[in-house]
């Protein structure tokens, strides 16, 4: 099985719930670069009061500051485990890096799973979004809601929505991925690793899709 995958898309396409199934049903080693910055701004690190800046923005973070989080992340990981990535890489800059620092290291992408969505999809979805404070787990109050209103089913951490789901925001965002994001999907084409699939399916669809896909 396919263990070092990437999910990319517009934010609200569904990546998230799907890099939680994945780790729920095959035990993938899923890291979001989002819920790694924001833990940075919860700490109030040095680097998180940088971070927070942009975040407020709706804007990207830099490139070098999510490298070095994410490089930092992966080293510490088992390289046997593989990764599941979702939000990284973002920018043509980070894909080239990454692909430098991770075919060294034996850590080579394996699969980019391009999760393709309009911006009106990603709207609807967005706005009934909630995720836990605690672990990141994210749930949505019609299409994945939790057992219990309000908690995480994964730890029972509070469950808050993101201040940046605002429509005005994640319009912003949108924009923001078309520009800076979506050259990555042609960008991994060429390497004859990317898939494709229709955010807007169901999500039992995809995941089959998926399996069968991971399975090759
Ligand atoms: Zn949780």
């Amino acid at each position: 099985m396919r263990r070092r995958v990437i999910l990319l898309g517009p934010p609200g396409s569904g990546k998230g719930t799907i890099a939680a199934r994945l780790k729920t049903e095959f035990g993938f080693e899923h890291f979001s670069t989002g819920h790694l910055l924001r833990q940075e701004v919860a700490k109030d690190s040095a680097v998180g009061r940088q971070v927070g800046l942009f975040l407020e923005r709706g804007e990207l973070v830099p490139d070098e500051l999510v490298l070095a989080l994410v490089e930092s992340t992966l080293a510490k990981s088992r390289p046997e485990q593989g990764y599941l990535s979702d939000g990284f890489p973002r920018t043509l800059v980070q894909a080239s890096a990454f692909d430098a620092w991770s075919g060294t290291r034996g850590l080579a992408i394996e699969q980019v799973i391009y999760c393709e969505s309009s911006e009106e999809l990603v709207l609807s979805r967005i706005t009934g979004r909630r995720s836990c404070v605690a672990c990141g787990h994210v749930y949505h109050a019609t299409f994945v809601p939790p057992k219990t209103v309000g908690r995480c089913d994964e730890c029972g951490g509070g469950l808050a929505q993101r201040a940046d789901d605002s429509e005005a925001l994640v319009r912003r965002r949108f924009q923001v991925y078309l520009r800076e994001t979506e050259p990555l999907v042609a960008y991994y084409r060429a390497q004859g690793n990317l898939t494709v699939v229709d955010a807007s399916q169901s999500l039992e669809k995809i995941m089959a899709r998926i399996e069968v896909m991971l399975r090759q």
